[in-house]
């Protein structure tokens, strides 16, 4: 009995246990306090910090706009290289990845042209030297600035991994010295992975959160999500549940001012 009790509480206080928990009651926490949207005919740049989070957090987004024929555009800012299972050879696991971010953004109806590989180290991008920040920044003005998109997608500004939190300053950067007005859509991925209580979700967050559905393009998101072979056995299940849904959660910010 005694070890019934013991193992219970293990399981309760098991850290990932309470991680996986959390993610997925958010989400459906969030899907039930949010406004639902539908597509718009607005282009859009999608900014993923790895290959896969495009996918994941806006796929069907992605999917909707390019079957209506609206240009999306697709950037990747690192090369992905830490995302390695055992059976992808240290020199072989960037090539692979892009490879899977093509076949899945083929299968959304995105072709290579519209597909940029920005092949930062990944997991060092809140990590800069200011000259290296600065030549990013650069970079993704000149493609903000050469496609003029009218929708902005980027990861979660409180999401739970460094790269998300830094690609979202960085693109907001990119965007207000660009000079272009544009809505951003945040999308979270490991947004949640905490223990409830720490959420930084505030009341005029919730305010600022949609919720698209995606019917139409569910079999698609799923047949691109399953492009991601090196990735998803090693993701939490909670994530991919997430990702597989049939809508997807974004936070709108205001439009960014010309500066
Ligand atoms: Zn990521």
């Amino acid at each position: 009995m005694l070890r019934k009790i013991k193992n219970g509480l293990n399981r309760i206080l098991n850290p990932l246990i309470v991680r996986e928990t959390s993610l997925r009651l958010t989400h459906k926490f969030l899907k039930s306090k949010s406004q639902q949207i539908t597509s718009t005919n607005k282009k859009a740049i999608v900014f993923a910090p790895h290959e896969d989070d495009e996918t994941f957090g806006c796929g069907g987004a992605i999917a909707i706009k390019r079957s209506q024929g609206i240009p999306v555009k697709v950037v990747f800012i690192t090369d992905g290289r830490y995302g390695r299972p055992s059976w992808i050879t240290p020199d072989n696991i960037i090539s692979h990845r892009q490879q899977e971010a093509t076949d899945a953004l083929n299968v959304l109806g995105v072709t290579p042209e519209d597909i940029y590989f920005l092949s930062q180290e990944d997991s060092k991008l809140s990590d800069l030297s200011p000259e290296s920040h600065q030549e990013l920044v650069t970079k993704i003005q000149e493609i903000i600035k050469n496609f003029q998109p009218e929708e902005v997608y980027v990861t979660y500004q409180y999401d739970k991994h460094a790269d998300h939190q830094a690609s979202y300053n960085i693109v907001t950067e990119a965007i207000a010295k660009s000079g272009i007005s544009v809505e951003i859509l945040q999308y979270p991925i490991w947004g949640f992975w905490q223990n409830p209580l720490l959420h930084k979700l505030k009341k005029q967050d919730l305010a600022r959160t949609y919720h698209l559905p995606i019917h139409q393009v569910h079999q698609q998101k799923l047949k691109a999500i399953n492009s991601y072979k090196s990735q998803t056995p090693g993701l939490p299940p909670s994530m991919v549940e997430q990702a597989a849904s049939d809508y997807e959660i974004f936070f709108k910010t205001s439009t960014i001012k010309n500066k």
